[in-house]
């Protein structure tokens, strides 16, 4: 899973935090799905939308 979305699931990073390293993440994105999800991050623009994809991302990689 990304580090993105875990780190921000238990709370050890802030939206704040998370929308400052995405630049960086979507330049090293290893695929366009990646890069695809990292766009998304960016583009949620409160606690709650940040909440539902990282989430969504950590199950889909729990799964696997
Ligand atoms: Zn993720």
């Amino acid at each position: 899973m990304c580090l993105i979305c875990f780190e921000f699931n238990k709370k050890r990073m802030t939206i704040e935090e998370v929308k400052r390293a995405l630049p960086e993440m979507i330049t090293f994105a290893k695929s366009e799905d990646e890069k695809a999800h990292f766009k998304k991050l960016q583009s949620a623009t409160n606690q709650e939308e940040l909440e539902e994809e990282t989430k969504k991302h950590t199950d889909s990689n729990l799964k696997k």
